[in-house]
């Protein structure tokens, strides 16, 4: 069953903490509540947007229309081998919850995501991806039911075409579907065999220092998650206690000609050669080079330790952030010549 409400105030439901508006808002809790919610006479010209944890969205003004917040609970094994497993969460299940539970039963495949805000319904449309692993790394399938005729239909990972920060969703079918769950397969460390064969991802960021910062010499998956989850809060700013939605920006892709230009002029340039010969930038420098690290705008900022993490002091506007981010990205092109597009849901 699923109530609507009017004139909502969505500020408990973005992790910005911006105070818009929803003309209408429900939360579902079963894919059949979803069917009945569109089928509403009164609901039928409403514009729609759904919602997850709120973690990688700015919203600029009230929102006129539908707002639903995807709830629906619940996580299952659909399938056992004898080294792997398939494992369906639905949409509503909180991520870092679906971490631990792997974890807890020793299965390999998501640790170095812990940690990351939001919930299973919206990580498949940016692709979430932190410490060298993606979610298209373990991915196996997902249910999404489409928005104008109500029907379930499965996506494969070839369906989703999964890129950096982006999939599909959030492309060509952008605001066409309603993720409603989502499958992946993990590896079965308990067994010696599968262990002996697993690739700990341990050589990015400081995981391997942390590690040893740690004492954790016997390397497992809890370790790896415990060492994540220890970068993560010393680094990113909680939005419990500072809004933000984690990195603004995407990192740009340049060409490996623009690059050499760059490099020639800015010879500490940090980069990442990319398969294709093109060559990713990290925006957080970019931003720091332009003089916006900490720099204080009214009631927004970009942060004192995370350049690429605009925040809400406390009263800004929806407005207020997205002109800031317009202002950063303007410098940066009018300094390095690179468009840094925004990784965040602009609504
Ligand atoms: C402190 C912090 C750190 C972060 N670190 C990372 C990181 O390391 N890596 C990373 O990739 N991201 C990171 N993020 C971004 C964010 O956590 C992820 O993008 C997350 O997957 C968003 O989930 P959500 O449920 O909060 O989505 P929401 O913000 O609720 O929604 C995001 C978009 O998805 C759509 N959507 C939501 N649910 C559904 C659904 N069920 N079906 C269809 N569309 C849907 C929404 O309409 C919206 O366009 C971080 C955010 C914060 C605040």
């Amino acid at each position: 069953m699923y109530t609507i409400e009017q004139n909502k105030s969505l500020k408990p439901y973005n992790t910005f903490g911006i105070d818009a508006a929803a003309k209408y808002y429900s939360e579902i809790r079963a894919v059949e509540d979803f069917r009945e919610l569109i089928a509403e006479k009164k609901l039928s010209g409403e514009k729609k947007l759904i919602l997850g944890g709120g973690s990688n969205i700015l919203f600029t003004k009230n929102y006129d229309g539908l707002v639903i917040r995807n709830c629906i609970p619940g996580i299952e094994v659909v399938s056992e081998a004898e080294h792997a497993v398939i494992v369906k969460a639905n949409a509503g299940v909180v991520w870092h919850q679906l971490v631990l539970w792997a974890i807890e039963r020793n299965y390999g495949g998501i640790e170095n995501l812990s940690l990351i805000p939001g919930y299973c319904g919206a990580a498949p449309l940016q692709n979430i991806g932190a410490y060298g692993v993606e979610i298209k790394d373990v991915f196996y399938e997902l249910e999404a039911v489409n928005m104008h005729t109500g029907e379930l239909e499965k996506f494969s990972l070839a369906d989703c075409q999964f890129g950096y920060r982006e999939s599909v969703f959030k492309g060509k079918l952008k605001g066409q579907f309603l993720i409603t769950s989502l499958s992946l397969r993990f590896i079965k460390l308990n067994s010696p065999h599968a262990f002996s064969q697993y690739r700990f991802r341990t050589e990015y960021g400081d995981i391997k220092e942390t590690l040893g910062q740690m004492q954790a010499y016997d390397l497992s998956i809890k370790a790896v998650s415990d060492a994540v989850i220890k970068i993560r809060s010393s680094k990113l700013p909680d939005p419990q206690k500072i809004g933000n939605a984690g990195s603004f920006f995407k990192n740009p892709v340049i060409s490996k000609a623009q690059f050499d230009a760059l490099v020639a002029q800015y010879p500490v340039m940090p980069s990442y050669l990319q398969k294709d010969g093109s060559v990713k930038v990290p925006a957080g420098w970019l931003i720091e080079q332009c003089g916006w690290k900490g720099k204080v705008v009214g009631n927004t900022g970009s942060h004192a330790t995370q350049a690429l993490v605009l925040v809400n002091y406390g009263k800004a506007t929806g407005n207020e952030v997205w002109q800031l981010a317009l202002d950063i990205q303007q410098s940066v092109k009018e300094k390095f010549g690179i468009e840094i597009s925004a990784e965040v849901n602009v609504i």
